[in-house]
């Protein structure tokens, strides 16, 4: 992978350079909190925490057409995707991107997911953890791939700049006069020590070793129903986890006119009608067991599968939950050490 420097002053410059491509959405101040959002270079804030959403609102928005349909067959609805350039996107958002790419994008490939995924540039930055941050359990805190380019902090007055595919190649090209070879033996000592210097303000610690078997063993545990009696069952958690995914199929049809669209939204299995079946079972009418599959998606399954968590340490569901459910004070229940509820 080429690894270049890029000057802070001349960010702006580089991304006026590579608007072209497409609309650029960056991380802006929205209360006290942040949001991706259409922006102009000079009101990005490069010391973005966490935003409210992740990045899977790009490639799976909250909700969207498929296709319509008439009498004479369906049009998928692919040719109005927008080509946008996504800057600031943290290490552990692109390593959920990672995780959605191989749902998406390997046994059953999502046509509208790969043309989102397609049509836009990520360019990550580096970031700092506030409280909440656990990415560095999950080993999530850098990421490898899924990005275009990547920026990362040296502590100086210039990024590393790392190129991530061809696009990342073909936009550093677009202002190649911007970018230099010249990494000097103590850039990378810069780069180092900001790196340990990061390493050391994690706050949060949780232990996810051996968890596909305390979740094995957790199954018919009575933490469940505890846990379940706190929850409010908002799927609040769910929206904002970058690697949650699940969906609802609605069809708007015209009868009269014989036709329609089918639409996508996000749904959430924390949601009570989640498991409502045709005959009016529910076969996960209970907010514990609704719970014990989110957290079996986040900490076992995917593990089996894929050797890693999909749970990247982002954080949102430890600000978000209303009633402090989420992947540390969950953990910490399973390993039945103590937990202090808000
Ligand atoms: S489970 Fe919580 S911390 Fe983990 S990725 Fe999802 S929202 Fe982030
Ligand atoms: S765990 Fe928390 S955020 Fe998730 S559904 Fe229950 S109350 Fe809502």
């Amino acid at each position: 992978m080429r690894i270049l420097k890029l000057k802070k002053k001349d960010l702006k410059k580089f991304l006026e350079s590579i608007s072209s491509f497409g609309e650029l959405w960056a991380p802006v101040k929205k209360g006290n909190r942040w949001a991706f959002q259409p922006t102009a270079p000079d009101n990005i804030d490069l010391d973005a925490g966490r935003t409210i959403l992740p990045l899977k609102k790009f490639m799976v928005p909250q909700k969207f057409t498929m296709f319509k349909y008439n009498k004479e067959g369906y049009t998928p609805e692919l040719s109005n995707i927008p080509s946008r350039i996504v800057f600031g996107a943290h290490p552990c958002d692109i390593a959920g991107l990672n995780i959605l790419d191989k749902l998406f994008t390997e046994n059953f490939p999502d046509p509208y997911y790969i043309e989102r995924r397609k049509k836009t540039a990520i360019i990550g930055l580096s970031c700092l953890p506030d409280e909440f941050c656990f990415c560095n359990e999950t080993g999530t805190d850098t990421v490898e791939e899924g990005f275009d380019l990547f920026l990362s902090e040296t502590g100086t007055d210039f990024y590393l700049v790392w190129i991530g595919s061809s696009l990342g190649d073909d936009l550093m090209r677009m202002a190649e006069n911007l970018f230099s070879e010249d990494i000097a033996f103590e850039d990378i000592q810069k780069f180092t020590n900001w790196k340990k210097e990061r390493a050391k303000k994690f706050k949060v610690n949780i232990d996810l070793t051996g968890m596909p078997s305390i979740f094995e063993l957790s199954l018919n545990s009575k933490i469940w129903d505890k846990i379940g009696e706190r929850c409010l069952a908002c799927g609040s958690c769910s929206m904002v986890c970058p690697t949650c995914n699940c969906y609802d199929v609605k069809d708007t049809v015209e009868l009269r006119e014989c036709k329609g669209e089918r639409n996508r939204c996000w749904d959430s299995c924390t949601l009570h009608e989640y498991s409502l079946v045709a005959g009016g079972h529910n076969f996960r009418a209970n907010r514990s067991d609704r719970l014990r599959l989110w957290y079996t998606h986040k900490l076992e399954s995917f593990i089996g599968a894929y050797g890693k968590p999909s749970c990247v340490g982002c954080g949102r569901c430890l600000v978000t939950c209303p009633v402090d459910i989420n992947a540390y004070t969950l953990a910490k229940t399973l390993r039945e050490e103590e937990v202090f509820f808000k």
